[in-house]
């Protein structure tokens, strides 16, 4: 069980006023809050033993480097991968997912296939379009349906030999739907495509673990899990880490360098060019531990709760529609009341102190699907709680009345 009084007060921010009222932060899709834990690993960091790593034979940059390693493996073994150089520390999701991508390029032939989903986010389609103009592949994209769910035979038809590459969201940022990830695993592999899974909305809420799930590569972001920002996790099968080059040249990352050739630093350092964000990974590792603590099962037992709520009250809004309605979703719900614009809406519910998202949510497509310019985002974390759903109700009733 989780004691949501008490958690809260891990969290500062969540004590400040905005607007005159007290902050309910309903944004947690975009970016998690900080726990004090994580703020104090930062202030420790820089307070106590800032140098860089990997190369002084300084003390504090010994110190720095063995903390910088040891959060490597705990997130290693968060995410249960079989070895630490597996685990690639990038800028965020986004830099992971370019460069995968950028490593592809020299793999695939004209012809060959890329499979991705209808519910991604704007950074797990763009880089793909790119490596199809760069390879000379063929974007294929799997359907949804108006549930906002992954329309599974419209995949298995899209496979075939000329598949390479399948890139899915376990979870929808725009609508939370969970897609059913270990079957399009599963089948992918059977026709010897690699798969990629974005889990940049499925870490906050679930215990993932990679080797159960069988995923070439996995993503995750620390600043949506109670992390800070700038830092990416990149889960990938040594086999696939080996084959694929380089992204980015520059220091840290090289074996020998001389103007003839350079050759490159095993893994992960092949990976990691330059300066990493030294107190952000190891903050990260902080943000793992705090989440662990807590525990994955009651965190999703009570966002089910606030999910559960939270749907039957707005629903009780007339002409309040929800976008996503799959059985199996997370606590993010999308919606939209009557011909009223997101936009108006957010702007009038900010001035509660209520912390929205409006608009397409990095995923035009989804939007398109529905022939709608954007939604109305609420998606909830272990810290919300029922009165602040409430407080969300009663200030979309006003905001509902003020503009129809
Ligand atoms: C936030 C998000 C991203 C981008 O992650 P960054 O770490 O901010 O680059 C990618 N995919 C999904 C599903 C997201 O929610």
């Amino acid at each position: 069980m989780l004691n949501v009084e008490t958690v809260r007060k891990d969290f500062p921010i969540l004590s400040r006023k905005v607007n005159g009222q007290p902050l309910v932060y309903f944004d947690n899709a975009a970016t998690s809050q900080t726990p004090q834990v994580v703020i104090d690993a930062i202030v420790d960091y820089y307070s106590n033993y800032n140098s860089n790593i990997h190369r002084g034979v300084h003390f504090l940059s010994q110190e720095a480097t063995d903390k910088y390693e040891i959060a490597r493996q705990k997130i290693q073994h968060h995410f249960n991968a079989e070895y630490s150089h597996e685990i690639i520390l990038t800028a965020g999701v986004t830099a992971g997912i370019n460069l995968v991508a950028n490593g592809f390029a020299s793999i695939l032939k004209k012809g060959d296939e890329i499979v991705v989903s209808a519910l991604e986010h704007h950074s797990n389609i763009v880089p793909w379009q790119m490596l199809c103009d760069k390879s000379g592949a063929i974007l294929k994209v799997i359907p949804m349906n108006l549930e906002g769910e992954l329309v599974m035979d419209a995949f298995e038809a899209l496979l075939s030999t000329k598949t390479k590459l399948v890139f899915v969201n376990h979870i929808s940022n725009a609508l939370g739907t969970i897609n059913p990830i270990k079957q399009i695993i599963k089948k992918s592999h059977r026709i010897g495509a690699a798969v990629l899974i974005d889990g940049a909305q499925a870490c906050p809420h679930i215990k993932v673990d990679v080797k159960q799930l069988d995923a070439d590569f996995y993503l995750a972001s620390a600043h949506k899990m109670c992390g800070p920002t700038g830092v990416g996790i990149l889960y990938g099968k040594q086999q696939w880490l080996t084959k694929l080059p380089p992204y980015q040249g520059g220091g840290e990352m090289i074996d020998q360098v001389t103007f003839e050739k350079t050759t490159y630093a095993g893994l992960p350092h092949k990976f990691e060019a330059g300066t990493p964000n030294i107190s952000g990974v190891i903050a990260t590792g902080v943000a793992i531990d705090y989440l662990n603590k807590i525990g994955f099962d009651a965190i999703s037992n009570y966002e089910n709760e606030l999910l559960t709520y939270a749907t039957n009250q707005l629903l009780a809004i007339e002409d309040l529609k929800i976008y996503g309605t799959s059985k199996n979703k997370t606590s993010v719900i999308s919606f939209n009341i009557g011909n009223i614009h997101p936009y108006d809406i957010g702007t009038i519910v900010d001035k509660f102190g209520i912390a929205l998202r409006t608009g397409h949510h990095c995923a035009q497509p989804i939007m398109d699907f529905y022939k709608i310019p954007g939604t109305i985002r609420a998606s909830f974390a272990f810290y919300n709680t029922k009165e602040e759903i409430d407080k969300l109700v009663s200030a979309l009733f006003k905001a509902k009345q003020m503009l129809s």
